[in-house]
């Protein structure tokens, strides 16, 4: 057996009020220079909505250009020149657009406007041409919308569920997604860079371009599914979230963690199996994705798998944080964290604690939000965010598993609120929910 420590996120999607100070820190932190000013390697995107690029998640179209061969993405169409054509004819490249003109506002006219009946109006202008623009769709532009009817066919994960997302007031919703890179253990990034310029570190498994041996291709740009290699450009290179690693090597978590305002992420240590890596990114059926991604990772309690670890060198310390780290008991011990899009076959790590949203139909009839015991294998279908959205987005649409994670939830809210309250909590409840 082979034993691989993998730096590892999840967030827990019911803290997040989508404050954005996250992308702010990181953007100040890293991506605050020329040839950056679109380049988000921490976003917030509402949901639904369409994401950051612009319908990053509708995958339909480019996957006719790539196949699964051995757990890898790669292009349908064989040949070197064939390749290197289709760098500029794949038709799911993200276009300026998809992102948006970074701009601004005259702050002078702004401010200094006439009294006037309304408040000041500006037209923004963009930071590339310092024309005026007229901005007709930008990242989070969604969130208005709230899932509302006109726009949710837009959004891949409503397709099938659109009469649960009309646009009556009790049946909206919206939560926020953030997104960095996932730091995948099968990346796609990596694989389709024809320079070799994109490397998994073997000690961490973060995923960092090298800057000298970039040739500024941006096959990482569209072969990555998340969207989340972006081009720089002024330096005329690739450049990805560095899951903060000059912090992590002394100790400090990524900034995005350490200015969370919710307090939702979690950063740690998982152990995997090289080996079992590209089995299981070719099993077939999507939905057996999440299970056969959960099969790679590694118990650190395991005599066994400590006895490999010592004998490949990782470090005691490395061990030890694996064995209290959250992430792996959120993921592993719990199993209330499902990672996103595990359909995308690239093994992402940056999980994801569903949201539970409040149980509309429950709510008219008691006045209570259905999560005393009783109610809580009853109440799922009647979740504010339907259970098929979720499903579509963590387990490729398989909504058995996201039942179990908010059942989880749904219980351990009612269990705490009873310890809370000073009420005896319901003994029961551990064991029927697992
Ligand atoms: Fe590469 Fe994209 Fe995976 Fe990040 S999310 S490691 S950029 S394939
Ligand atoms: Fe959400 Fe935290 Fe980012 Fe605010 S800082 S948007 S709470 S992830």
């Amino acid at each position: 057996m082979r034993v691989m420590a993998q730096m590892a996120m999840v967030m827990n999607l019911d803290k997040c009020i989508g404050c954005h100070t996250c992308s702010v820190t990181c953007k100040q932190a890293w991506t605050n220079r020329n040839g950056m000013e679109y380049v988000w390697f921490n976003n917030v995107e509402t949901r639904p909505g369409l994401g950051y690029p612009r319908r990053w998640q509708d995958q339909e179209e480019w996957k006719g250009g790539w196949t699964l061969k051995n757990g890898h993405l790669q292009l349908k169409t064989g040949g070197r020149l064939q390749k290197l054509l289709n760098i500029f004819s794949n038709p799911k490249m993200p276009g300026m657009d998809d992102y948006y003109e970074p701009w601004t506002y005259d702050y002078e006219t702004l401010l200094n406007a006439p009294l006037q009946k309304n408040f000041p109006v500006a037209q923004p202008h963009s930071l590339i041409t310092g024309k005026t623009m007229n901005v007709k769709w930008s990242a989070n532009w969604d969130d208005d919308l709230g899932g509302a009817q006109e726009y949710a066919p837009k959004d891949p994960m409503l397709k099938g569920i659109e009469d649960k997302v009309k646009f009556e007031f009790e049946k909206t919703f919206m939560f926020y997604l953030p997104r960095i890179c996932e730091h995948c253990l099968n990346p796609a990034c990596a694989a389709s860079c024809p320079s070799g310029a994109i490397y998994k570190r073997e000690e961490d498994g973060i995923v960092l371009v090298d800057q000298d041996k970039c040739r500024g291709w941006r096959m990482c740009v569209s072969g990555c599914p998340y969207k989340k290699v972006y081009f720089n450009h002024k330096t005329g290179k690739a450049e990805k979230c560095t899951f903060c690693y000059p912090r992590i090597e002394v100790g400090i978590p990524t900034v995005c963690s350490e200015t969370c305002v919710g307090r939702l992420r979690y950063i740690g240590i998982i152990l995997y199996d090289p080996d079992k890596v590209l089995a299981a990114a070719s099993v077939e059926d999507d939905q057996a994705l999440y299970e056969a991604q959960l099969g790679c990772f590694l118990d650190p309690f395991d005599p066994e798998v400590q006895r490999a670890a010592e004998q490949q060198g990782i470090p005691m310390d490395w061990m030890e944080a694996a064995r209290k780290s959250p992430v792996r008991r959120l993921i592993q011990d719990y199993k209330v964290a499902l990672p996103l899009h595990p359909e995308y076959r690239t093994m992402p790590m940056v999980w994801y604690v569903p949201p539970l949203s409040p149980v509309v139909d429950v709510v008219k009839d008691t006045g209570h939000d259905a999560e005393e015991m009783g109610n809580l294998f009853g109440a799922i279908d009647a979740l504010r965010i339907p259970v098929e959205y979720l499903a579509g987005l963590f387990t490729a649409g398989d909504i058995e598993p996201v039942n179990g994670v908010l059942r989880k939830l749904a219980a351990m809210r009612s269990y705490m609120r009873d310890i809370n309250l000073g009420r005896d909590p319901d003994a029961s409840i551990p064991e029927a929910v697992g």
